[in-house]
């Protein structure tokens, strides 16, 4: 393709070869359907089926589909990072591979775009018949985040969006390599508005967040986004000072007014180390979640690995690495 096409699709794929075939069906419709030309990233994110395998014949039947493929598993927000350093259109929009987020929404997003708007993001009223613990965890999450984070994220919004390119050259200049998209878009501001839909349960093969990815991807926003977690020990600390100073009262007062103290013994002590010993460690584990993170920061790798790339013209072989450090793309 050696036009800029209007619209990028964004759609970062792990191990879907059981959704690919559909998706490409329905996406294939709303992009004959969209008002100016589109082009269709899949960010292959290490997939060890047939992905890349399918990502290729679609590649061959319809040039609108551009692919990159990633060395490994990079993870979800990666792959969409991948995605975003190399779209060309001036909207861009990113959704899941596995239906979940319904294609035929991209057209009243659209819409919404050329009304003005830089980011709209859609919205979930309900998750259809996803696990309770999913659900109850994600109502829990997003209300919390909301309540942490320094900036306004909104509820139920996950990664399906259509953002407009001055949104994704601000988002691909972002050095950080921490990337939870849906806070840095919040982050930025500009215009948005928000689309609501109802969340279909996914079309096929197996969940690919794990419970162990969805909590660090938990932990990843909350850490990015507020500073709450280290004021924790603070207060944490302060609570066990009040308590201590209780009880060395307590213990004065029993000694000269009480003929057996209650609070001597084996039990007490026991309790008071453990639970001293708790607070230490609580403490820790949130300041190493915080150093961790700069350390990731500090050591500056590239975000990604790229192996294949098909469909960006002239530069599809390896980009230099600072293409790949999610900074910003010149794209040829
Ligand atoms: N995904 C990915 N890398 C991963 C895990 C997931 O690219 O390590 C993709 C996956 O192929 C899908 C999207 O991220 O397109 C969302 O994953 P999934 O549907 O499993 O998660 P959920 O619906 O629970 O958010
Ligand atoms: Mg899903």
């Amino acid at each position: 393709m050696t036009m800029q096409p209007t619209y990028s699709f964004i759609v970062p794929v792990f191990n879907e070869e059981a959704t690919l075939p559909e998706l490409y069906r329905r996406l294939s419709t709303v992009m004959d359907s969209m008002d100016g030309s589109v082009e269709l990233i899949l960010v292959d994110d290490g997939s060890r089926d047939r992905s890349l395998q399918l990502m290729r014949d679609l590649h061959e039947r319809d040039r609108r589909v551009c692919y990159l493929s990633f060395a490994r598993n990079f993870g979800h927000q990666i792959a969409v990072t991948a995605g975003l350093n190399f779209v060309r259109g001036q909207a861009i929009v990113v959704l899941d591979a596995d239906l979940q987020d319904p294609p035929e929404l991209i057209p009243p997003m659209a819409a919404k775009w050329r009304q003005g708007y830089e980011v709209v993001y859609a919205q979930r009223l309900q998750r259809r018949r996803e696990g309770w613990f999913k659900r109850f965890t994600a109502y829990v999450f997003y209300r919390l985040l909301h309540q942490l984070a320094d900036v306004d994220i909104p509820t139920d919004t996950g990664d399906f969006c259509l953002m407009d390119r001055r949104v994704v050259d601000a988002l691909n200049a972002m050095p950080e390599r921490n990337r939870y998209i849906r806070g840095l878009r919040s982050w930025l501001g500009f215009r948005q508005t928000a689309i609501s839909f109802e969340r279909d349960p996914r079309f096929a093969g197996e969940v690919k967040y794990t419970f162990r990815k969805s909590l660090a991807l938990a932990i990843d926003g909350l850490v990015s986004f507020s500073r709450v977690p280290l004021r924790i020990s603070t207060y944490l600390g302060l609570f066990s000072a009040a308590i201590a100073i209780l009880m060395a009262i307590l213990i004065v007062y029993w000694r000269f007014f009480s003929p057996v103290s209650p609070l001597t013994g084996f039990a007490t002590i026991a309790v008071a180390i453990f639970f001293l010993g708790a607070v230490q460690l609580f403490s820790i584990g949130i300041l190493g979640e915080y150093i961790g993170r700069i350390y990731e920061e500090v050591k500056n790798r590239p975000l990604y690995t790229l192996g294949e790339v098909a469909g960006f013209g002239s530069g599809d072989a390896l980009r230099s690495p600072r293409s790949m450090n999610g900074l910003k793309e010149p794209v040829s």
